[in-house]
């Protein structure tokens, strides 16, 4: 630590936070609710595309939910199909409004921005709308949109500044590209769609995307959903593939170039295959990239404050408090390196840290068993260990998976992907059968698995699983009734009820 820079208290707050997204806010108002002085600073950097929004975060503005809603506009376009096939009729040509749609969702989101403003407000929390950067111990300089500076000191501080989408760094990314980011506000219809990427935001775009009737191409570079159950996930790319999204597998984007301007233009992107000399060359209205995200851990100041950082992934290494190397500095969120990136888990590590620091607890984050949901056409819900991972950790004789495929009552009289959606469950052979991994394929996907995260959190067996009475006619109740072992080879199709 530099002592000529050393900035000794009193501070001007007991705590600031760097970044107001979904983490940042949740320990914010913690931490004013136990009466201490907390100043908030949130600064979104447009986009190259110059798109830019309000307080909140990623999940509130570019994340979670843009993404559901869209994601519900394009479930409604095939419940219109289901409807006709129990016995309504409508007439009129079925077309679908983006711009309808875009501004019903930055209306909802506007109001999410105003009620973040209002609650910080009541809480008595300093808020700026300015861009952080430490320039010495406890001390921050703040940076506005007109470029007007200002000072603060604090005594402890939580950083929070979330992640941002990455670019390819080849040539015409930046200018002809989109990214999540400027996806969900973007003012004309994407039109036909390369989607770069298979992270679950990728899958997630392109499945709303062609739900909407858009044509859509997924160029991935090697396999889909990196982390999660790779069957599941290729039981996804499988699905959407069957619907009408094309995959362009293991060639990556080198060049691209505008044919045309205009909303949307046209560009063409050359791409090369990662397994030979292939080149691919195809003309689109539009290129969404979702190759993944960098942490905002560059441009803060954390080399004047000793911040280590990991130097591979941008990211922080914390303890089991969320404490960095230096001790008044904390981070939570997507920053936080090997963590899940989820707004719930921010949200989570943020209150907790803030009642250990203020309200006396000791209760940390668990980061275990977390529950997840991919909102792709089919949906799918994860708890805990994927099989592989399940089989890498206790070994192949320790694990037994139990599987079934089922067919929702609701999609049985439109006839529509019978056999597709799936139920698997990976049990600790040495532990009661103890469940270890949770998956499930199929519609409300997220509402089931919520359920079952909690049934985890207790410690849920395969016997508890068995004694437990289904609810009928409901999709979860499958995970009341498997027992088909994978190692039995046997069929894990159903036929009725
Ligand atoms: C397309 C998409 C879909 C997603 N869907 C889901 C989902 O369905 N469910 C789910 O749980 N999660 C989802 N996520 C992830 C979720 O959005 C993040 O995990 C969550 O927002 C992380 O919260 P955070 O507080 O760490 O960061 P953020 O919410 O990203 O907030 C960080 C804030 O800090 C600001 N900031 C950065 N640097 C500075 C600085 N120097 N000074 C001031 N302010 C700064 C940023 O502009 C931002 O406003 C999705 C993400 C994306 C991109």
């Amino acid at each position: 630590m530099n002592e000529a820079t050393k900035t000794q208290g009193p501070y001007d707050y007991d705590l600031i936070v760097i970044g107001g997204g979904s983490g940042g806010l949740a320990a914010s108002k913690e931490a004013a609710s136990h009466g201490k002085k907390v100043m908030v600073l949130d600064y979104v950097a447009p986009t190259p595309r110059g798109t830019a929004w309000g307080l909140g975060g990623t999940c509130v503005n570019v994340g979670c939910i843009p993404k559901k809603l869209m994601h519900q506009a394009a479930l409604l376009h095939q419940s219109l199909d289901d409807a006709r096939t129990f016995g309504w009729t409508f007439d009129e040509k079925v077309r679908h409004e983006w711009s309808t749609l875009t501004e019903a969702i930055q209306n909802y989101i506007g109001s999410l921005n105003w009620g973040y403003k209002v609650s910080l407000r009541e809480n008595a929390i300093t808020y700026e709308n300015a861009n952080g950067e430490f320039v010495g111990p406890h001390k921050i300089k703040t940076t506005n949109k007109k470029g007007k500076e200002a000072f603060h000191t604090a005594e402890t501080f939580i950083l929070a500044t979330g992640e941002r989408p990455r670019y390819l760094g080849i040539a015409g990314d930046k200018e002809y590209c989109i990214t999540s980011d400027d996806l969900f506000s973007l003012p004309y219809c994407p039109g036909k769609t390369l989607v770069v990427g298979a992270s679950y935001v990728a899958l997630e775009c392109a499945g709303f995307l062609a739900g909407l009737g858009l044509d859509v191409t997924v160029m991935v570079r090697s396999i889909l959903l990196r982390g999660f159950d790779q069957q599941l996930a290729n039981m996804i790319g499988d699905h959407m593939e069957s619907h009408g999204v094309k995959f362009l597998r293991q060639f990556v984007p080198s060049k691209i170039e505008e044919l045309e301007a205009g909303t949307p233009g046209k560009v063409k992107v050359t791409a090369q295959s990662t397994v030979g000399s292939e080149t691919f060359e195809g003309e689109y209205n539009t290129v969404l990239l979702a190759i993944g995200r960098d942490a905002c851990t560059k441009n803060i100041g954390l080399d004047k404050v000793g911040v280590k950082v990991n130097e591979r992934s941008g990211c922080i290494p914390v303890d089991d408090n969320e404490q960095t190397n230096v001790p008044y500095i904390y981070a939570i969120g997507d920053i936080l390196d090997g963590k899940l990136q989820l707004t719930p888990v921010a949200i989570q590590a943020g209150r907790l840290l803030a009642k250990r620091l203020y309200g006396g607890s000791t209760v940390q984050c668990d980061y275990v068993n977390v529950p997840t949901t991919v909102f792709t056409p089919l949906e799918y819900g994860a708890c805990g260990l994927s099989e592989e991972a399940a089989l890498e950790k206790y070994g192949d004789g320790n694990v037994e998976v139990y599987h079934s495929y089922y067919w929702p009552l609701e999609w049985t009289v439109p006839s529509r992907d019978n056999n597709k959606c799936y139920a698997k469950i990976v049990c600790n052979k040495q532990d009661h059968e103890r469940v270890i991994g949770f998956h499930v394929l199929g519609p409300n996907a997220g509402e089931i698995t919520q359920g079952f995260g909690v049934a985890m959190k207790c410690g849920m067996t395969k016997e508890q699983l068995d004694s437990t009475i289904g609810i009928h006619p409901v999709c979860a109740e499958i995970f009341t009734t498997l027992t088909v072992t994978k190692q039995s080879g046997a069929n894990a199709e159903v036929t009725g009820c």
